[in-house]
């Protein structure tokens, strides 16, 4: 048996797929830059080897939320241009400079604590304000612009920093003609139209995520910032499936059968007893559970291709395996139980483990945890 065969479970990363879905994604955004959205560990599919595919398929752009991943990006001798939003007082802005980082401003603190590190390092900090037009979450307000715009400009005048964007993020955007998508559309021109009079002179604006990239071309700007479309996941069920958008799933998460055993008919399954064979049947364990990430709320519904027939989980999700019914097939252990991915094999989807989980399949796939080896291909 070969080294990753032999392995309890495996999350394998197609990075062809990845490169195909940047380039499905640049065409759709027309003449915009694509910013490859690699936070939290790329949507669990790896950040380094994620982010350099993307580089290479045409993103010019890597987006994380916190500095820290921003600069693990840069460690691992990545290129291109880097961005990260999500900052707390007291937060790395020095390293951020030093390493070329753009870094988001949402308010005042953060201006002073950006102009402070760009002063002790003597290199002009490249800030992106961010503007909340109606998401309710990071960014400045409306009323609170001007005053952040001037004092932006004014550190700008003194050398201290260069605005290279403007930026918000929609509330929205995968709920499609859902009213706020307009409104927050007019309040980010208008946001955009002060900063310009106030000689603002960006080198992007941008706001679209992955739904807004696929169906709203008047959000594009001058840059879209794709995650779950690049990894071949549609943003939601209502606006299609990632076929219908020319993408296909990067991510397929792989168990290898640890036991199959026959059990009579009336043999409760797993913790709790939920789920109770109805006639004489073979069961198989499937060794990952809910610290990999496996959702214990799909206990008892979500899908698994064991032996070419898709089985349903039976009973609970435990920390670290769960059972299938076999329905009497005979499976050798060691079988692969493939619990989604791109369909190729049959297999269920990222969306159909969401769909039984009652969540979306952005946290399916970000949830994998780090037992779980990716296997980059
Ligand atoms: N931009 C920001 C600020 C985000 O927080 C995210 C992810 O939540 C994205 C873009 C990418 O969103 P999506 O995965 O829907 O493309």
């Amino acid at each position: 048996m070969n080294e990753t065969a032999s392995l309890r479970a495996r999350a394998e990363i197609d990075l062809d797929a990845l490169r195909a879905n940047v380039r499905a994604l640049r065409a759709r955004a027309g003449g915009a830059q694509l910013m490859a959205v690699v936070k939290s560990d790329a949507y669990g599919h790896g950040a380094v080897p994620c982010a350099r595919a993307a580089l290479e398929a045409g993103a010019t752009w890597l987006g994380t939320a916190t500095p820290q991943e921003a600069l693990a990006l840069r460690e691992a001798g990545l290129g291109g241009r880097v961005m990260c939003w999500l900052w707390t007082p007291g937060g790395p802005w020095r390293e951020a400079i030093e390493a070329d980082i753009d870094v988001s401003v949402s308010g005042m603190w953060a201006l002073r604590e950006v102009v402070a590190a760009a002063t002790e390092a003597g290199i002009p900090a490249r800030i992106q304000l961010k503007a909340d037009t109606g998401l309710g979450r990071n960014g400045c307000q409306p009323a609170d612009w001007p005053e952040l715009v001037a004092a932006a400009r004014g550190a700008e005048d003194a050398g201290t920093v260069r605005i290279t964007g403007l930026w918000s993020h929609f509330a929205c955007a995968d709920e499609p003609g859902h009213p706020s998508i307009a409104a927050q559309l007019a309040v980010f021109r208008d946001m955009v139209a002060h900063a310009e009079k106030e000689g603002v002179d960006p080198e992007v604006r941008h706001m679209a995520n992955s739904p807004a990239t696929l169906t709203i071309p008047e959000a594009h700007f001058d840059l879209v910032r794709t995650g779950i479309a690049m990894y071949g996941i549609s943003p939601s069920p209502e606006l299609g499936t990632p076929a219908d958008f020319g993408l296909r799933p990067v991510m397929t998460l792989v168990a290898s059968i640890a036991l199959v055993k026959q059990v009579p008919a009336g043999h409760g399954i797993s913790y709790g007893h939920h789920y109770t064979t109805s006639a004489e049947t073979t069961l198989g364990l499937v060794p990952v559970g809910y610290a990999d990430g496996i959702p214990r709320h799909a206990s008892g519904r979500a899908p698994v291709l064991v032996g070419g027939v898709t089985r349903r989980i039976a009973g609970r999700v435990a920390m670290d395996q769960f059972v299938v019914d076999l329905d009497g097939d005979e499976i050798e252990a060691g079988s692969e139980a493939v619990l989604f991915g791109p369909g190729d094999r049959g297999e269920p989807s990222a969306e159909d483990w969401a769909q039984a989980a009652d969540t979306i399949a952005y946290e399916i796939v970000t949830r994998i945890g780090t037992r779980v080896p990716r296997v980059h291909l």
